[in-house]
């Protein structure tokens, strides 16, 4: 692909191209959604164009190493998704003050509002703020690509990160975008990193000289071209950032609304306050229209309320409830929006067709998200349970993030699900309450790339403070939620890197108990959890599980098949493997009432073998 074509491109995708055309040379990320294939865009070409992709432990670590090859004069990016943005933002509040060297450096942050792939919906544009550092929000495929090499352009000039803010419906909408020319760039050494990337002994010093930066950025931003301020006679505007642009224009389209001027603001921190001011003065009505909390909505008002006589246009948005503060925002909550500031009338849909949708909606299965067929994540989960049933205390089992997540959905597997490495962090405090009365076993149950990712802490403050819990590391040695990039124990991995094991690293913790399970072996892992459930200490069980999406199609050849025998199932009575154990590979049979296996879903994994009581279920 070379300068002037026009390629059907993703707002990741476009991203990536943007920053290889900016002349990156390095690139550090943690996978999670929406951000993943930003990076993986980059790894299909890094070895030709000599870029170092890599992923990373966590998104900290990813960000520590990014900014080391800024500070070694090498442009780097940074992408993550938006809870990434938290595990790295103690390095971010110290970097912004010390700087990122000459190479530049910019932080992609993909926001996911409604938590589509997410446990939050956090507005990630507010650590710019709190950070003091410029926000890029690009509006389209294009501008996502176009708006790189400025966002490095800017992080060199003033040699401090850059961030750039995506949301999902962008990040995964395709568009044509027309690719620019990707430097050839001979291979620049590495230079010396300055001595002095510390903030101490006097950080407000560098805070001070943070802020003269960022004065400077805001007067760069009054003429970017990126922005669309222009004056208008129109009396009602909205303001738009992102994808929002495309919402409120299709809005316009949807209401038959002419009277009305879109205003697109890209450099959304520091806010250009001069050109959003000039382009806002004379409306009568201002719409805010963006993704998450009212962060222009209020940094605008601020604005407005330090000019004084002066008559200030009525402000819409999310302050004033025209559009909720929660979700994601889409074409119909603008032009709802619309309607009840200009007062026209709108119907998000005609009246036949919300009757037909309601029908429809009745027809839909209620089925929420689960494992796949053979997943060795439900043959724990199942473990667990049986382990919990035969004990004769109560169990506590505390989650953390990634395919084994779903065991909130798996008959409530999960009590506990918050942030990456939370499961032992939270079992570490729980499994030390017994002296005020606590009761129930711990349980933790984390994977493998979050074991690296957060968990370790965690583990050696269970170890340190003797926390009385059983730790289950399912390993099935991928980050499988996103797309089976490699964890850091996986075996196949890109480059001269080093697998590193579990085992090790959990035996260094020193535990009271260590045991290695096989999770399709579902009766001895039963035992294995029933048996540290009776023991007091820290006990680890790392259990090696199958991701049955990465497995290969041939290994799966190579087992029998597994069926179901149809005079041994006693049908209507039990249907256990459908309704307790839920594989999705076992259907029910309605005319010879009996379960049965569907072979082109069935993996031939056995798991459901051993939970039929009435051994109905075979190899064969
Ligand atoms: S668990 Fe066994 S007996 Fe029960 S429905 Fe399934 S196959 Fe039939
Ligand atoms: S063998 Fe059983 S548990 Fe495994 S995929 Fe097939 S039906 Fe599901």
């Amino acid at each position: 692909m070379i300068e002037g074509d026009q390629v059907l491109m993703s707002g990741n995708e476009a991203i990536a191209r943007g920053a290889i055309e900016a002349g990156i040379r390095f690139c550090a990320s943690y996978p999670g959604t929406p951000s993943t294939e930003i990076t993986e865009y980059i790894m299909k070409t890094s070895d030709r164009r000599d870029i170092h992709a890599e992923w990373s432990t966590n998104e900290k670590v990813a960000l520590e190493a990014s900014t080391a090859a800024s500070w070694a004069g090498l442009p780097a990016l940074c992408p993550m998704k938006s809870l990434g943005l938290n595990v790295a933002a103690d390095f971010l509040l110290n970097v912004n003050l010390s700087g990122t060297g000459d190479g530049g450096l910019v932080i992609v942050v993909c926001d996911d509002p409604r938590g589509h792939s997410s446990s939050n919906e956090q507005d990630s544009r507010f650590y710019s703020k709190a950070a003091h550092l410029p926000l890029l929000e690009p509006s389209s495929c294009q501008q996502a690509k176009d708006i790189m090499p400025y966002a490095f352009e800017i992080s060199k000039r003033y040699e401090i990160p850059v961030i750039v803010r995506s949301t999902t419906r962008l990040s995964h909408t395709r568009a044509i975008v027309e690719l620019g020319e990707v430097p050839d760039i001979e291979i620049e050494s590495a230079h010396d990193i300055p001595s002095n990337l510390y903030n101490v002994p006097r950080p407000d010093f560098k805070h001070k000289q943070l802020l003269a930066k960022l004065d400077d950025i805001k007067e760069d931003f009054e003429k970017s071209r990126f922005n669309k301020l222009d004056s208008s006679d129109k009396r009602v505007r909205i303001l738009a950032s992102g994808i929002t642009n495309r919402y409120s224009e299709e809005a316009m389209r949807k209401l038959d609304l002419e009277d009305i001027e879109i205003l697109s603001i890209t450099t959304t921190f520091p806010l250009p306050g001069k050109s959003v001011l000039k382009a806002l003065d004379s409306a009568t009505h201002v719409l805010f229209a963006e993704e998450g909390q009212p962060f222009t909505e209020e940094n605008v008002a601020v604005l407005f309320a330090k000019r004084k006589n002066r008559t200030v246009p009525e402000l819409h948005g999310k302050i004033d409830g025209v559009i909720e503060r929660y979700g994601e925002l889409n074409v119909d909550k603008v032009a709802h929006a619309l309607s009840r500031i200009t007062g026209c009338e709108f119907r998000p849909v005609p009246p036949e067709f919300e009757e037909r949708a309601q029908k429809s909606r009745e027809l839909l299965l209620d089925r929420p998200p689960t494992f796949c067929p053979g997943c060795g994540h439900r043959a724990v989960y199942w473990a667990i349970k049986k382990a919990k049933q035969r004990f004769d205390k109560p169990v506590v089992v505390t989650g953390d993030i990634g395919c084994y997540s779903m065991g909130i959905f798996y008959d409530s597997s999960l009590d506990t699900m918050q942030a990456m490495g939370s499961s032992i962090g939270t079992a570490s405090g729980l499994g030390q309450l017994s002296r005020f009365g606590f009761d129930q076993k711990v349980i933790a149950v984390a994977g493998d790339s979050t074991f690296f990712h957060a968990c370790l802490p965690g583990l050696v403050n269970a170890r340190n403070k003797n926390a009385d819990l059983t730790f289950i590391v399912i390993d099935n040695n991928t980050t499988a939620m996103t797309g089976f990039q490699p964890s850091p124990s996986s075996h196949i991995q890109r480059g001269e890197t080093f697998s590193v094991d579990i085992e090790n690293i959990a035996r260094a913790a020193l535990p009271d108990y260590i045991d290695i399970g096989i999770a399709s072996d579902i009766p001895a892992t039963t035992d294995l959890i029933h048996e540290n459930l009776t023991r007091d200490g820290l006990k680890i069980i790392i259990v090696k599980a199958v991701c049955r999406l990465a497995e290969r199609e041939d290994s799966k050849a190579e087992r029998p098949k597994v069926y179901i025998d149809a005079d041994s199932c006693i049908g209507e009575n039990c249907k256990l493997c459908m309704t307790q154990f839920g594989c999705l590979a076992i259907e029910w049979n309605e005319e010879e009432d009996h379960s049965e296996i569907e072979n082109h879903l069935c993996v031939r994994c056995g798991d459901c073998i051993v939970v039929c009581p009435h051994d109905a279920i075979r190899r064969g």
